[in-house]
């Protein structure tokens, strides 16, 4: 009975205790071992309280020491981004290398095409010179190759590629020159006799070049020459007063003693020419293998309204760069589109000779 009643006093002490602070069982109050180990407890428990000043210090250290390994933890985690970001920069590197260019819809990127000196005419039957100058220019032939109007070949070493070519570097009648300080005359007038002919479109290897059917004349000082071909450059290879042009058409005649005269028309962007526009309609998929229009071409449609002109003597302005060569360069300039200029830029971006010496020539133009 002593017994019993001791365990129910017992319990009357402890439980107003139990009620007040009850064990939490998910934080198990640790078993108090030693001062330091009790101070931290009394912290937990009933936090804040003073603290001494060597539990203080040990505390200091703690935190010193979290904080530096978190401080390494960090940099060496900062270390392996940095490496890796290395990595993965150097790969997108590699990929872009390799990766073809994008594509932007509506934009076709630049596709390298080959030089024109990488093209080899299989003969001289398209150029200036075996159309102006007949038989003669086939003995030539091979002089005229390997000539390109930029880089090896380009126009200062046409005189050196060949002995046929001499003139291209020794003549001083040479064209195309920088037309001024004219002399204004009352000049005989240029007629034209052109009239609708069948025509064959060429892509030389230097430029476009239009052949007609016979029966195009032009009368100058009582000389009747006939059309032989015409063709283009761009940019125009003469000037005027110093002023250059988009492009320019050479339409060459010879006549009977086989004397050469050139007309060239001075071309400026502006509005559409439906004449320009069959002879791109024709062009060529190979070269030196003409195509056959169907329809037939009115010369005449090409002109200016204007019958104005300068002239010089001059010479062809490809190799074999011969000499003796009637010019008559139109003063009113004709107009195509620049969607036209730009297919012939493809094809031909640059085929004018350099301005020549005018080496104290007459030049006259009507008044
Ligand atoms: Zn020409």
């Amino acid at each position: 009975m002593r017994c019993l009643t001791a365990v129910f006093v017992s319990l009357l002490i402890c439980l107003p205790v139990m009620a007040i602070d009850p064990p939490t069982p998910s934080k198990p109050i640790k078993q108090a071992s030693s001062k330091e180990d009790v101070s931290d407890k009394e912290e937990i428990i009933s936090s804040p309280k003073p603290v001494s000043k060597s539990v203080k210090a040990s505390r200091d250290r703690i935190a010193e020491a979290a904080r530096a390994k978190e401080s390494k933890a960090a940099d060496e985690l900062a270390a392996k981004i940095a490496e890796r970001l290395s990595v993965i920069r150097k790969e997108k590197d590699d990929v872009v290398k390799l990766a073809p260019r994008p594509v932007v819809r509506g934009y076709a990127p630049p596709v390298r095409r080959p030089e024109r000196s990488e093209f080899r005419p299989k003969a001289e039957s398209g150029t200036d010179a075996a159309q102006a100058v007949g038989g003669r220019a086939a003995a030539s032939a091979h002089s005229a190759l390997h000539w390109s109007y930029q880089g090896e070949g380009g126009p200062l070493g046409w005189g050196k590629l060949s002995a046929a070519n001499a003139k291209c570097d020794s003549g001083e009648r040479q064209s195309p020159i920088d037309i001024r300080d004219g002399i204004r005359v009352d000049l005989d007038p240029l007629t034209f006799d052109y009239k609708p002919s069948r025509f064959s479109v060429t892509d030389t290897g230097y430029t476009i070049q239009v052949n007609l059917g016979a029966g195009n004349f032009i009368n100058v000082s009582g000389r009747t020459y006939e059309l032989v071909q015409f063709h283009f450059h761009k940019p125009s290879e003469e000037r005027i007063n110093g002023k250059g042009f988009d492009m320019v058409i050479h339409l060459v005649h010879k006549d009977g003693d086989g004397r050469l005269a050139v007309v060239a028309l001075l071309i400026e962007r502006g509005k559409s020419q439906s004449l320009v526009q069959s002879v791109w309609n024709n062009l060529p998929l190979e070269k030196n293998e003409p195509v056959q229009a169907l329809n037939t071409m009115d010369l005449s449609k090409l002109l200016p309204v204007g019958r104005d002109y300068y002239t010089y003597m001059g010479s062809l302005t490809i190799p074999p760069c011969t000499e003796g060569v009637l010019w008559l360069v139109m003063k009113e300039t004709i107009e195509i589109s620049a969607e036209q200029i730009d297919i012939f830029s493809w094809l031909y971006p640059m085929n004018a000779r350099p301005i020549q010496k005018t080496s104290g020539r007459l030049i006259k133009e009507s008044n």
